[in-house]
């Protein structure tokens, strides 16, 4: 093979494997064993979701089944605020049928954007109730059924 069609070959290469990947790194969903402990009817929901969303945003996705401070902090920083309100009552995460997904971009949690609405709406067509129609609080990366 000449010179040339090895770097034609390259080129064609990284056209077609170059598409989904972003700063050199391929894309990834985090922390899926997490869906294991779901209920089966959400946990089916949450996964067509995930597959829709790796399809179309360029960001690695994370998720958090459980309330821990981790998910405390990360819904503070997609706020923006300190001042957030917990919600009273029981938790779905408590009964297997919530879950948090956040985008990751350069290692950081991607703040509120449009990509968590397009989320949102696609997890409600879905069925799902999506924590970005609350005020109090606020909470886009939660998804429940
Ligand atoms: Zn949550």
């Amino acid at each position: 093979m000449s010179q040339v069609k090895r770097i034609r070959l390259a080129l064609i290469f990284l056209l077609i494997f170059g598409v989904n990947s972003y700063a050199g790194q391929e894309k990834m969903i985090k922390n899926l064993d997490k869906l294991k402990t779901l209920k089966i009817e959400f946990r089916s929901n949450i996964e067509i979701l995930l597959g829709w969303a790796d399809e179309r945003f360029p960001y690695n996705i994370t998720i958090a089944c459980s309330y821990r401070s981790p998910e405390e902090q990360n819904r503070l920083y997609l706020k923006g605020t300190s001042t957030t309100t917990l919600r009273g009552g029981q938790s779905k995460h408590q009964k297997d049928l919530a879950v948090d997904i956040y985008f990751i971009k350069d290692k950081k949690i991607v703040p509120y954007n449009e990509d968590y609405l397009k989320l949102g709406e696609k997890a409600e067509s879905l069925g799902l109730t999506w924590g970005g129609r609350w005020k109090k609080p606020f909470d886009p990366g939660h998804f429940e059924m």
